[in-house]
């Protein structure tokens, strides 16, 4: 079995997978969330604008 090399996109969200694929009817998902038609948080890793605003110290 071998490993293919490059980037990976879920079918699902479109969010990059970093981690092990999950593999459905020949279509290639994030996580398991994704793979049964739920939404996943995986993409929102990529927006850092989203970042919380720290409060002043
Ligand atoms: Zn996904
Ligand atoms: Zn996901």
């Amino acid at each position: 079995m071998s490993i293919t090399e490059g980037v990976v996109y879920c079918d699902g969200c479109g969010a990059e997978v970093k981690d092990a694929p999950v593999v459905r009817q020949g279509l290639t998902y994030c996580c398991a969330i994704c793979a049964e038609g739920g939404e996943c948080d995986c993409g929102e890793e990529d927006d850092d604008r989203r970042a919380p605003a720290a409060p002043a110290a």
